[in-house]
């Protein structure tokens, strides 16, 4: 599969394609982002790489860190996180309130924020030092040392977390959240605030694609536990359009609002992308259809 050709043509055939979307407005410190970056990165299980565009400019990966911390909960605690966060689709919103009412504080799955809030609370209780440990994970699984937080982007959410707040203080209200909000939610917004480029999300998410283990052969979860959450990828990672993903692409995948999308095939190679421009559903435009070329190019989707 010549696969630099393949996101060659890809990228020719977006310049062609009207964008609408926007750069998120939820975040001030990520308004900021030059609309117009695009960048696609590819690495095949075999370890062959092919990048384009911007793929070597760090972004903020935003809600792609959630794929990252339910994975290190689930290699803490195993099965036992689902008594505290679902595996069903929502239907809603990424930071919508509204279930966490009638679902007694249980929210619907990781992915969306209430989840990954609860994940988080997860992991402020098991890790000794939880910023820095959860930092020393990413650094591992991507093989890079320098991959870092974003501290201006962390104080911009922080500044603006109302809705966080929220989600955060009606978890605690059901007794979902084991330790103080503020330092839950002071964890969340730093690893939301991650910086990667589309080479390194694609090396941090290798372990996915390769029954559990990372390109260097370190091993993070087992063949079950990445066959787990790549289902809950394929169902949830896309919030209230992850139906819309799976139809027009065929592969697990986690996005962010700071525009990025990290898709997978098992057993055969991992793709990022990156785009600031969202659709209304905080998916980022150009990325989801770069990974629908791409499927459709090389008839490569699960399904
Ligand atoms: N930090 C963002 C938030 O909590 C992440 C949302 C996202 O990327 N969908 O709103």
């Amino acid at each position: 599969m010549n696969y630099l050709k393949i996101l060659e043509e890809i990228t020719l055939e977006l310049k062609s394609y009207t964008t609408v979307g926007q750069v998120t407005n939820t975040i001030p410190e990520l308004a900021k982002i030059n609309p117009d970056k695009f960048g696609i990165h590819l690495t095949t299980i075999e370890g062959d790489d092919f990048g384009i565009g911007d793929s070597q400019e760090r972004f903020s990966i935003q809600s792609v860190s959630k794929a990252l911390t339910v994975a290190l909960a689930f290699s803490f605690l195993g099965e036992k996180i689902w008594k505290r966060v679902g595996v069903e689709p929502s239907g809603t919103a990424f930071n919508s309130l509204i279930q966490l009412e009638y679902e007694k504080g249980i929210p619907r799955n990781p992915f969306i924020n209430a989840g990954a809030i609860v994940i988080a609370d997860m992991l402020v209780s098991c890790l000794e030092n939880p910023k820095e440990d959860f930092l020393r994970f990413i650094r591992l699984i991507s093989g890079n040392p320098n991959i870092d937080f974003n501290l201006s982007v962390a104080q911009s959410e922080k500044d603006t977390r109302f809705r966080n707040a929220a989600l955060g203080n009606f978890l605690k209200s059901f007794g979902n959240i084991e330790n103080d909000v503020d330092e839950v939610l002071d964890f969340y917004f730093h690893q939301c605030s991650i910086e990667m480029n589309c080479v390194e999300l694609a090396n941090a998410f290798f372990f996915f694609a390769n029954e559990g283990k990372t390109r260097d052969g370190k091993s993070i979860l087992t063949t079950s536990q990445v066959k787990r959450l790549n289902a809950i990828m394929q169902t949830c990672g896309f919030y209230d359009e992850s139906g819309e993903f799976t139809y027009k692409v065929g592969l697990p995948g986690k996005s962010g609002i700071g525009g990025g999308i990290v898709a997978l095939y098992p057993k055969n190679f991992v793709v990022a992308t990156w785009s600031p421009k969202l659709n209304k559903k905080g998916n980022s435009e150009l990325g989801m259809h770069a990974l629908e070329l791409l499927t459709t190019k090389t008839e490569m989707s699960i399904f």
